[in-house]
């Protein structure tokens, strides 16, 4: 009760000042939705935007200085996602540590009874109750060349929605067991298409890597609908449909508001 009246407070405080004019133009350049929005919702996307920047612990990492802009461009996006949805979804993300490029992790590999120390390369992660981490060169990149389909952000904030229910499967909580009959029939059907699609190695819209199980797919997925909304809607309209149902949005609308 005291933390929830302490951070409502602090909120209220953070809401009180005006929002910086050099924040809305990394906004505007970075979160190219942001222009599309009603006025209500990119209300809303200031908002949501400051109380994340403030709330969470953010590192730059190896001699990276985190600056305005990186904050403003992972926090708008993140945000944006989360626009339709209900209460405070990234709350269990407590921290973002972000790299100045693609970074490696020492991984352990086993060949014939024999432990072999290894490096993986990562552009991004997303922990359990735990940090996001970015590749600021890719953040960037991205935001930079909408329209490809992809976004590290909205993927690794895909999985933060995916591990809600604490298991990292693909599907994040769901209403009820209507919706979770249907996101089960078109998620299954979509990802054994994109199996078999790359498999036999034809054109896809979506990123192969969803391919490599069901929480890359909904992940992919999630970068597809909010970066390439329109080809997901014309190629993929079950996929479609059931993206805008969960995340309560319909990104293709705004880009076409007379259709
Ligand atoms: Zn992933």
């Amino acid at each position: 009760m005291i933390v929830s009246w302490l951070r409502k407070w602090r909120r209220k405080k953070i809401l009180a000042t005006p929002f910086p004019s050099d924040w809305l133009a990394h906004l505007k350049q970075n979160v190219v939705a942001y222009d599309h929005l009603t006025p209500r919702e990119q209300a809303k996307l200031r908002d949501d935007l400051r109380v994340f920047i403030a709330e969470k612990n953010w590192e730059g990492c190896a001699g990276l200085e985190l600056t305005d802009e990186m904050k403003v461009t992972i926090a708008g996006q993140a945000c944006l996602m989360a626009l339709g949805l209900e209460g405070d979804p990234f709350a269990c993300v407590l921290s973002i540590l972000v790299y100045p490029t693609g970074y490696a992790v020492p991984q352990e590999h086993w060949y014939e009874g024999w432990s072999i120390a290894e490096e993986a390369a990562r552009l991004g992660e997303s922990w359990y109750r735990g940090p996001v981490i970015l590749s600021w060169a890719d953040v960037r990149r991205d935001a930079r060349h909408p329209g490809e389909g992809q976004n590290l952000v909205w993927h690794e904030f895909a999985h933060q929605l995916d591990m809600l229910d604490r298991s990292t499967n693909g599907t994040p909580p769901l209403a009820d067991r209507e919706q979770r009959r249907r996101w089960h029939d078109v998620m299954t059907s979509e990802y054994e298409q994109l199996v078999t699609d790359e498999r036999e190695g034809r054109a896809t819209l979506l990123d192969t890597y969803g391919a490599t199980n069901e929480a890359e797919f909904f992940a992919v997925a999630t970068e597809c609908f909010f970066d390439c909304p329109i080809l997901l809607r014309s190629q993929h309209p079950k996929l479609y449909e059931l993206l805008g149902e969960y995340y309560r949005q319909d990104p293709a609308a705004r880009w076409k508001p007379s259709a």
